[in-house]
């Protein structure tokens, strides 16, 4: 359901994530970092999260991509 997602949440938009953009589990605050990318999921330092596989998950608590929210800067 879209009337689901939170303001500031990245909701699927990738228009709003730059490369180096960080984002934020909302349920267990767990931060994927694009410089480090993400050994559980075995994805290379360097991968922006809009590249991240459509299946990708929070590594801590199985939460759903598009419940990330940006981190602004
Ligand atoms: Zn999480």
């Amino acid at each position: 359901m879209d009337d689901a997602i939170l303001p500031g949440s990245f909701g699927g938009d990738k228009s709003k994530l730059k490369d180096d953009s960080k984002l934020e589990c909302k349920i267990c605050w767990h931060v994927y970092n694009p410089d480090e990318g993400d050994d559980y999921w075995q994805i290379a330092p360097g991968t922006p999260f809009s590249e991240l596989p459509e299946d990708w998950s929070c590594p801590e608590c199985d939460g759903n991509k598009n419940d990330f929210m940006l981190i602004d800067k």
